[in-house]
This record gives C-alpha cells, sequence and structure tokens, in this order.
C-alpha cells in the first residue's frame, strides 16, 4: 500500500453503514448491492474490505488525480454556468456498466493508480486557490468512498465553495440521507428505463435510482440534473425514451434537466457503434412533447439542443455550445425578457471559464505514486 503521509489518509479508513449478520458475516449498507463479508474479504466495489470486526474504506484521502473542467462537463447547465469546478476521483466502482466511459479508474484494481493524497481540506484548499466555484466528485462513483466525498463537501462549505456529486445514484436509503445533506447539487445517471438494461448492462437494478431521483426531488434542497447516455440498439428507442420522459415528468416536474449525451465504443461495448446526432435530437424531441422544459444534448456540438430556453416565454435565456457559452439573458436568476424565475442555481454573472481542461497536482504524492 501507499504510505499515507497524514493522519487521516490511508488504507483502513472505518466505514459506515454496515451491521453485523446472524452467521457471523458484516453486511455493508451503504448501496442496494448489500454485500456480505467474511473477514478480510473485498467487496464488489473493491475499496471497501471487511477488516476483523467492521469494514474499512482502503482509498480515503487518496486520488486518482485533480483536473479543473468546465461545470458544463460533469453535465450541470443550471448551477453556476461557466464556473470552473475541482473534479477527482478515487478507484473502483458499484456497479459493472459493460459500456463504461471511465473504466480505467472505475475498474482500477491496483491501489498504485491512487498516487495523489489529498486530505478534504487540502481539497477545499485547492479549490480556493484555484477559483474553482465547486469541487465534484466524479470519474468514479463518490457513492463507494462516501465517508471522503461528504468530509470533502463539508470542507468545501466552510470555505464557500459547492460540493457537486456525479453518480448513478445507486445509494441505500439511510446512506443517501447522509451523503445529500452535505451535497450541494449532483448529476444522476438514469442509464436507461428498462430494469433489463440495468441488471443485463450494469450488474445493478433501476428501482433503487428512480428512488433516489424522487428523493432529491421531494426531499433536498440538492440541485440535480439526470444524464442518459444513449446507447444505440440498447435503451434508444421511442418507446423507451417516451416512457422515460414521461416518468421523469410525472415525478421529477418539468423543472429538472435532463441530458441526453452520445455513447462512444468502450470497454467490453466496443461491438456498438457511436451515437448518431440524429439520436440526440429525437430523444430531444420527446422529452420536450412528454412536457420538460430543459432537455439537452452531450458530447456533439448542438448549439440549438444545448442552449437554455425560458419555460415561459422560449426566448433563449443562455447560448451554449458544448462547454462554451455565448449569449446570456439571465438576470437575477430570472428571464431577462418575462422575468420567469430559471431553475437551478445562478450567479450575477456567468463564469468565463470556458472549455479548458486543466490537469492540477495538490503536491504532496504518496511514496508509490509517479513523481511531480
Ligand atoms: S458500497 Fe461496495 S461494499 Fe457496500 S454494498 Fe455497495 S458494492 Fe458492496
Amino acid at each position: 500500500m501507499g504510505v499515507s503521509a497524514h493522519a487521516d489518509t490511508g488504507s483502513d479508513y472505518p466505514g459506515r453503514w454496515w451491521h453485523r449478520l446472524d452467521d457471523g458475516r458484516i453486511q455493508c449498507d451503504l448501496c442496494p448491492r448489500y454485500c456480505k463479508l467474511n473477514d478480510g474479504q473485498r467487496a464488489f466495489c473493491f475499496v471497501r474490505m471487511r477488516q476483523g470486526d467492521g469494514i474499512v474504506l482502503t482509498t480515503y484521502g487518496r486520488s486518482t488525480g485533480f483536473c479543473i473542467d468546465p461545470i458544463e462537463k460533469k453535465p450541470l447547465d443550471h448551477f453556476y454556468p461557466g464556473t470552473p469546478v475541482l473534479s477527482f476521483g478515487t478507484a473502483g466502482c458499484n456497479l459493472g456498466c459493460r459500456f463504461c466511459q471511465n473504466w480505467d479508474i472505475s475498474k482500477a484494481r491496483e491501489i498504485e493508480r491512487l498516487s495523489e493524497v489529498a486530505t478534504p481540506d487540502m481539497i477545499a484548499d485547492a479549490a480556493v486557490r484555484t477559483g474553482c466555484r465547486s469541487v465534484a466528485f466524479t470519474y468514479n462513483d463518490p457513492v463507494i468512498f462516501a465517508e471522503y466525498a461528504m468530509d470533502t463537501a463539508r470542507a468545501c462549505r466552510e470555505r464557500g465553495v459547492k460540493a457537486v456529486a456525479v453518480t448513478a445514484g445507486y445509494i441505500a436509503p439511510a446512506a443517501r440521507r447522509d451523503f445529500y445533506a452535505v451535497m450541494d447539487a449532483a448529476n444522476v445517471d438514469l442509464k436507461a428505463f428498462t430494469e433489463q438494461f440495468y441488471h443485463q448492462l450494469t450488474f445493478s437494478h433501476l428501482e433503487p435510482v428512480l428512488d433516489t431521483l424522487r428523493y432529491l426531488r421531494h426531499e433536498t434542497d440538492v440541485w440535480f440534473e439526470v444524464t442518459t447516455l444513449l446507447i444505440p440498439g440498447h435503451n434508444d428507442s421511442d418507446d423507451e425514451l417516451t416512457r422515460l420522459a414521461q416518468w421523469f415528468a410525472a415525478n421529477l416536474g418539468p423543472d429538472v434537466p435532463l441530458h441526453f449525451t452520445a455513447f462512444h465504443p468502450d470497454f467490453k461495448m466496443t461491438d456498438v457503434p457511436p451515437t448518431p446526432p440524429t439520436t440526440l435530437t429525437r430523444a430531444r424531441r420527446i422529452g420536450v412533447a412528454a412536457g420538460l422544459k430543459h432537455v439537452y444534448t452531450g458530447n456533439v456540438h448542438d448549439a440549438a439542443g444545448q442552449s437554455t430556453y425560458c419555460a415561459g416565454c422560449g426566448k433563449r435565456l443562455i447560448e451554449r455550445d458544448w462547454y462554451v457559452l455565448g449569449e446570456w439573458n439571465v438576470v437575477d436568476g430570472a428571464c431577462k425578457f418575462c422575468r420567469r424565475k430559471l431553475a437551478g442555481r445562478f450567479d450575477v454573472a456567468p463564469g468565463t471559464w470556458g472549455a479548458k481542461r486543466v490537469p492540477v497536482s495538490l503536491r504532496a504524492r504518496s511514496a508509490s505514486g509517479p513523481a511531480s
């Protein structure tokens, strides 16, 4: 294991959300996988394991690296548009998506990849130092490193920096409450709208994800947006998209943004072609027809499908092409023309970060990490 320079980082950070079973095993209650572990056994997500009488998180305080991204890349289009977000991930995942777009991180088995030592305070300080409006837990799912993500979110809050979770929303109810109590925003993947897809292609289930979405909408103030990666032939039929959009409108309401993004062949799904732009446009049309006010296309150039329009008068409020903003017609968080409030969180003016992606180092590195 890498040698930590800090007392609060390392490979045996005490995990929360578990209980002992009658047969002597310990059950993790963090995600609906509910792994049951014997002593010394690693869990499905790989980064949690049983050690003696408890579960430990082996990746607390260590990251695969940091990048400053545009907030639009998460994607979040209604959360301080144009601002930079300090983004990082760890290793492992609690899903097993065959089409994973970040598989080098999520499937990382070598702990050596976690080269960067980064305590919550170091991360929050780095966000302030680099002028980031927020910190994002992304690249792999923060649910599996929840203790680390939550401590970092708290450290960010103390400094006026926002915390953003980019997640599949696969989390058990008690942990869900704890986790979202300290998050300011989330982008939640809704990977498809059939149990068959979730079961066969992600090794998880649809219903807990729908529960998370309903929970966020009705029981929290967390700003959230939803992303569906459209995979040709697997989740992009008119029927499935119509059912998804209608459920969305009925359960989440018309103002929650929905992003349809383009798939590129990856990991164990290299035999499927990339998503044609016409599929994204078709999906967007279906979402709008269901009554959704903010439906976006992603991972392509499409200014018409990526700009934000007023839910009242229909005028363009934020011009957007991929991650680059243009015209801005939002005043005090409302439409400049008809004064209808725009759903989301907005500063007086948009940020000016643009499409840049800038790797940053927090400098201190573990003994097993590469030299900076
Ligand atoms: S968080 Fe990890 S250990 Fe816990 S139930 Fe999910 S996959 Fe298993």
